[in-house]
């Protein structure tokens, strides 16, 4: 009820105005969200790779309406790149693309074009994109994207969640060598009729999917804080024999940090997906959404600021 009740005020332009002026947002946004220049980026990233972390930087924007803003953002994207290189922070650092950011919802044509640039200059600073997915309705095209994309580009990344009835098949399509997917439970809302409801039955789906792509031929990113489902993912390498090098867990920034240091310390590949950019609302409500306690968080930092 309160994650549907955060991910509808999560598309209010109203919600928003009040929750971006309010004085005690900034704390809460810290805590997510690395900082909003390039070199706020690049000083999180430094800072985890010493760690002995890896890292894929999210330029925070969506639903982008206009040519001007998603050339922008690619241009944001290529700058990175070349901080990223210059830094000496490649490979261990990568970065997450969202094509609505890039032009997707009004001209796909767009989009691929942009991604294909922004593939080009991760090449060319010896490392990877991943495709972040977004809400159902663009599942297909996403997934169009990405196989035209790996033809030039066949480390591009791909995401599949684990609460979308189709995920499991994809996985199967997706599980081929060379091929990086990163498995997730879901962050939109979406109906009965394309995604499972309950807690219970998008776990069971992500363990199914788990299985299919640690006993398939490409590199599986498990991306989850869920204790339960680390656990698993750490049986499972044992099982298919995968050693650290040949998969790797994913966390948010900013969420159960020590974990991902005690996955470090047991010799895992561990990559934190660091956002960073002033346009952090989507991503800070669905982070609400997640988990009533960050509800909990943002009402602390209200009462200690009045
Ligand atoms: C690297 C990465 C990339 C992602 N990319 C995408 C994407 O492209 N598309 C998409 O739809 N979703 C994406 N997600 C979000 C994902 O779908 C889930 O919404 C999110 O990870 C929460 O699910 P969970 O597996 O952590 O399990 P949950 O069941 O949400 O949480 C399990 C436990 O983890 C901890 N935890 C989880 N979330 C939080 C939080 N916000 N704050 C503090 N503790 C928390 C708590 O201990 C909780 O009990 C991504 C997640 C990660 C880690």
């Amino acid at each position: 009820m309160l994650r549907s009740v955060i991910l509808a005020a999560s598309r209010s332009s109203q919600v928003e105005r009040l929750v971006a002026t309010a004085p005690f947002t900034r704390d809460v946004v810290r805590r997510f969200v690395a900082g909003a220049a390039t070199d706020d980026a690049l000083r999180a990233t430094r800072e985890l790779v010493a760690d002995g972390q890896a890292v894929t930087l999210d330029y925070l924007g969506e639903d982008t309406t206009t040519p001007e803003q998603a050339n922008a953002t690619r241009d944001e994207y290529l700058t990175l790149l070349s901080g990223l290189a210059a830094a000496g922070l490649t490979p261990a650092a990568e970065v997450s693309v969202k094509l609505s950011a890039l032009g997707q919802m009004f001209d796909e044509q767009l989009a691929y074009d942009n991604a294909r640039a922004i593939c080009a200059a991760a090449d060319a600073a010896g490392t990877t994109v991943t495709l972040d997915m977004e809400d159902h309705t663009t599942t297909d095209s996403t997934l169009d994207i990405l196989a035209k994309l790996r033809k030039d580009h066949p480390g591009t990344g791909a995401v599949l969640q684990a609460y979308l009835r189709r995920t499991e098949s994809d996985c199967r399509e997706l599980a081929s060598a060379g091929s990086r997917v990163r498995l997730c439970k879901g962050a939109y809302k979406e109906p009965e009729s394309v995604a499972y409801q309950s807690a219970r039955e998008v776990d069971k789906s992500y363990v199914r999917c788990m299985n299919v792509l640690m006993s398939g031929d490409g590199y599986p990113m498990l991306a989850t804080h869920d204790p339960r489902l680390i656990a698993i993912g750490e049986d499972r390498a044992r099982w298919f024999d995968r050693d650290p090098g040949r998969f790797e867990f994913q966390m948010l920034y900013g969420i159960r940090p020590e974990e991902q240091q005690r996955l470090v310390g047991e010799g895992y590949t561990v990559r934190t997906y660091v956002p960073y950019g002033d346009q952090w609302y989507g991503y800070l409500m669905r982070r609400l959404a997640e988990r009533p306690a960050n509800v909990a968080f943002f009402g602390r930092a209200v009462l200690s600021k009045k």
